[in-house]
């Protein structure tokens, strides 16, 4: 199918991206990567009036670092988080997560931002920014805010945007000293079935502080597991611990059943794909230290 009839415009910068926003008073999209969108207008999921492509604003295709905060442009690529060395430096867990995304077309023209305001539970850039704390700011008509990622979902893809809100820009704190990623697809680089991201910080004593655990595809959103990585706190990620930390995981999750797996199977896979990950996460954290007495 094509999509239905709609104007096009082709911004220039973002303030100029919320005023056409706001001329169309809630009927407008914003065009990023269009690996979403497009397919949603071709099969006629979506007919907004006109669609505002900001492909040509550079502004919003940036990376720098702020007071020890590192700041993505909405626009920025999935191939920049891949390839660029600073977000290699400072954001290892996206850098590491996005080669699981679709393929080298789709993470040639996806971005950040789309991915965010798409809100598949079971996308990857959702579930890193999550893990990492991350802060969206949006711009509308009527100001700026900034939205904390935590808070930015409100079920399987809605967020709390307005209609005629741009994103403009991602936050990241600095990130935890190690992180570790495990997904389960059907098919290589499909959605996930699964996915688990985990980060934490490991003190010269071998006893680890900050965990963060997060879960793609056993919810309406992303999660924390959040009583399961408090429960680590302190410990040395003993495989009792991790143990422990999988059966806690399994109380944050509401899995659905749909075309690649049943709530059944997901629920089962829980607590193995979590004590998993958190292993990956012990030995990133041994072998760094490793690494600094040799
Ligand atoms: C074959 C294929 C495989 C894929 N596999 C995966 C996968 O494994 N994992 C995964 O996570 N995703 C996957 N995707 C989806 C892909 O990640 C999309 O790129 C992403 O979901 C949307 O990003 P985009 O830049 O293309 O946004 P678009 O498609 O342009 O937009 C998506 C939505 O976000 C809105 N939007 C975009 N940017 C902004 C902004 N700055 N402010 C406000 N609203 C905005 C748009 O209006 C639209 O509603 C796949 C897609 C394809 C086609």
């Amino acid at each position: 199918m094509k999509a239905a009839r709609f104007v096009y415009h082709r911004a220039t910068s973002a303030a100029e991206a919320v005023t056409l926003l706001d001329d169309y008073q809630g009927s407008a999209r914003i065009l990023a990567g269009g690996q979403s969108l497009l397919p949603m207008l071709n099969m006629r999921l979506w007919r907004p009036g006109a669609l505002i492509d900001i492909n040509g604003v550079e502004e919003l295709a940036q990376v720098r670092v702020e007071a020890g905060r590192t700041v993505l442009g909405a626009l920025v690529r999935y191939t920049t988080i891949e390839r660029d060395p600073l977000i290699a430096q400072r954001l290892p867990l996206l850098a590491r997560i996005v080669r699981h995304i679709g393929d080298r077309q789709v993470r040639n023209r996806g971005t950040l931002g789309g991915s965010l305001v798409q809100a598949d539970p079971t996308g990857e850039m959702p579930l890193a920014c999550l893990v990492l704390g991350a802060v969206v700011r949006a711009v509308g008509p009527h100001g700026s805010r900034e939205i904390p990622v935590a808070e930015l979902y409100e079920g399987s893809y809605a967020t709390v945007l307005d209609p005629d809100e741009l994103v403009t820009e991602i936050e990241f704190p600095a990130s935890p000293q190690h992180i570790a990623f495990a997904e389960r697809c059907r098919r290589h680089n499909d959605f996930a079935v699964l996915s688990v991201a985990a980060t934490g910080d490991r003190g010269s004593d071998g006893r680890w502080s900050g965990v963060r655990i997060g879960l793609g595809g056993v919810a309406d959103t992303p999660v924390l597991a959040t009583a399961a990585a408090v429960s680590l706190d302190g410990t040395d990620l003993s495989d009792a611990a991790i143990a422990e930390a999988g059966r806690l995981a399994r109380e944050v999750i509401d899995p659905p059943t749909d075309v690649r797996a049943s709530a059944e199977y997901r629920t089962h896979l829980v607590p193995i794909d979590v004590a998993r990950v958190l292993a990956q996460l012990r030995t990133a954290g041994a072998s760094t230290s490793k690494e600094k007495t040799s």
